[in-house]
């Protein structure tokens, strides 16, 4: 009984957003008031001459455009502990490191109550419309997620990833209960020291309760993948701890292991099914409905640098509803996922006009002088650069992210994600963003379907050191392939990247001929470990899709690696 009454109010948070998103703009004028209000005496405010105003004209007149860059001076002081009223009106106690892909380095950015708020105010929205389309029972989640450790900076700010600080947050547990989407694992798990480990007993921890489990999640849909790839390796000594009711040797750290104990038992009915099934299975195809009868669907953010998984992700998943989860940042939310029923290659996000004052710059027009529009000025069709003003001291950011205008849901636009925008490969007047990156990198491997073999991961980097300068793709590939075939991929990635820019300066050799370089297998994983060293956290990790010459390690660990070379022919 106690149990039911915590759980969520569906209709009524549906209700909610809609009757929020139906007055969008006025929301937005009052939550922009409400973070001037709240801040209005931070140092940097002060700075501005608002002088208590707080409607949007003189906001925008008043307060530039900034990029992280722009900020770091401020957030620097905060993190060295100066306790004055810098960015916020109440001093930030925690900083989020985040996932650093793009720079090759975390950066820091604030992280403070009100950011938690808004954080569970999405996942309950979401959650809302998903459990609408799809109802889950009271069971459990096998949630594929890890925290990295919270550290304490010179100043003594609490330090984590922003996903650290969130499951850190003692209010996520209550409201993953109040979601019935409890993790199967204990918090011994989720907050592992070493994510191999937490890896492996959050797969066992899914098979014990493999009867219970709802749905998969994680935050990028990356790890699951990961997870499922890693399954494939290490099955058998799962279902040998399952059988003996002992856990291998290699999961080392006490607490992990102590917290296992309590829920291994030897069960070697559950053993021989599970090496049953696995044995069945043809390539691992539909490994997840397979494992856990009872799963839903899978969850986790699908769009974007996520996209290139989701193959590998169906093949696991057979016919489970995939659904992409929301959109947001470290610096701050911005949409969420309303229409589960679309694929994830359609997903869109509606932005909720209360988590955050937003603005966007117009793609279409030169950037320099193009002027930022409100949420309810956007138009369907278009393209922009998403700027946010959060409830944690980022006024006017440029999150450095494209997204397009699909539609409205009532007044407030409906959002699909394009790219990161500096995610550029250019040599001189060529200009392709990870978006086209991506889809010649998918129009390649479908060349590939006869071989059986299967693009892993892929990167790219502009290699300026051959006269002219040529763009490098490296691939980790599985299975064996034909020479031929390899330079065909090669010769068809060339020609897929089809900017105007590009094919003419590949025409009179302007840009030299691609390059395809293979590298090992286990290539991509030295890159994630690599990031999970500099303090990233698994649940983050995304691959960087461009590495330029300044993230000098990842692209060595890139270069270290590659078995074989192919340069095109195509022009
Ligand atoms: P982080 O730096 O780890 O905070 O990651 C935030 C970035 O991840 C965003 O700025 C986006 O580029 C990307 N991202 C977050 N949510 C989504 C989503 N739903 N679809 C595509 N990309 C996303």
């Amino acid at each position: 009984m106690i149990e039911k009454m915590e759980l969520l109010d569906v209709d009524k948070l549906i209700e909610e957003f809609e009757s929020m998103t139906k007055d969008a703009g006025n929301v937005q004028r009052e939550t922009l008031k409400k973070i001037l209000d709240e801040n209005g005496c931070a140092e940097y405010l002060q700075n501005l001459g608002l002088n208590g105003r707080t409607d949007p004209e003189s906001f925008k007149a008043c307060v530039p455009l900034v990029t992280h860059n722009d900020l770091q001076p401020y957030i620097q002081r905060i993190v060295d502990g100066s306790s004055s009223p810098i960015l916020t009106g109440k001093p930030i106690t925690t900083i989020s490191l985040s996932s650093g892909t793009t720079q090759g380095k975390p950066k820091f950015v604030p992280f403070n109550d009100e950011l938690m708020e808004t954080t569970l105010q999405i996942y309950r929205t979401s959650y809302a419309f998903r459990t609408r389309e799809f109802p889950i029972e009271n069971g459990k989640a096998l949630q594929l997620i890890y925290s990295s450790k919270q550290s304490k900076t010179k100043g003594g700010l609490i330090a984590g990833t922003a996903t650290t600080n969130v499951f850190r947050n003692s209010q996520f547990k209550n409201t993953m209960k109040a979601m019935q989407s409890q993790c199967c694992s204990p918090d011994e798990v989720i907050f592992g020291p070493d994510f191999h480990q937490s890896l492996y007993c959050h797969l066992l921890c899914g098979l014990i309760f493999r009867e219970e489990i709802q749905f998969i999640s994680s935050t990028f849909s990356h790890s699951i993948v990961h997870a499922f790839r890693t399954f494939e390796q290490v099955w058998e000594e799962l279902c040998a701890d399952i059988r003996e009711g002992v856990l291998t040797s290699r999961i080392t750290f006490p607490s992990v292991r102590s917290a296992m104990a309590k829920l291994l038992k030897p069960n070697p009915e559950l053993a021989d099914l599970i090496h049953k099934k696995c044995l069945g299975l043809n390539n691992w195809y539909g490994l997840i409905p397979e494992l856990f009868p009872n799963v839903k669907y899978i969850y986790g953010i699908m769009t974007g640098s996520m996209e290139p998984y989701l193959k590998k992700l169906r093949h696991y998943a057979r016919d489970l509803p995939l659904i992409s989860a929301d959109y947001g940042s470290s610096e701050g939310w911005i949409g969420a996922n309303v229409n589960p029923n679309v694929p994830p290659e359609l997903a869109t996000y509606v932005v909720l006009p209360n988590i955050g004052y937003f603005e966007f710059i117009p793609l279409k027009e030169n950037v320099e002088e193009a002027k930022p529009v409100g949420l309810t000025e956007v138009k369907v069709g278009e393209e922009y650069e998403v700027i946010i003003t959060s409830f944690a001291g980022l006024y006017r950011y440029r999150l450095g992210d494209v997204v397009k205008v699909t539609g409205f849901h009532n007044l407030s636009p409906e959002l699909k994600f394009i790219c990161r925008r500096n995610l550029m490969l250019t040599i001189n007047i060529d200009k392709n963003t990870e978006k086209d990156l991506q889809l010649a990198v998918e129009a390649a491997s479908k060349l590939n379907t006869e071989e059986k073999l299967e693009v892993l991961d892929f990167s790219s980097h502009v290699d300026l050191s051959t006269n002219p300068g040529h763009y490098v793709i490296f691939w980790e590939i599985s299975g064996e392939v034909r020479e031929e075939v390899l330079e065909e991929c090669c010769n068809c990635l060339d020609r897929s990247f089809v900017d105007a820019g590009y094919v003419s300066s590949r025409k009179i050799n302007a840009i030299g001929p691609l390059e395809l370089r293979v590298v090992q297998r286990g290539t991509f994983q030295k890159i994630l470990n690599h990031y999970v060293g500099l303090g990233a956290a698994l649940s983050q990790f995304k691959t960087p899709r461009c590495v330029g010459s300044t993230n000098n390690e990842v692209l060595q660990i890139l270069c270290n690696n590659v078995v074989k070379s192919y340069f095109s022919t195509a022009f």
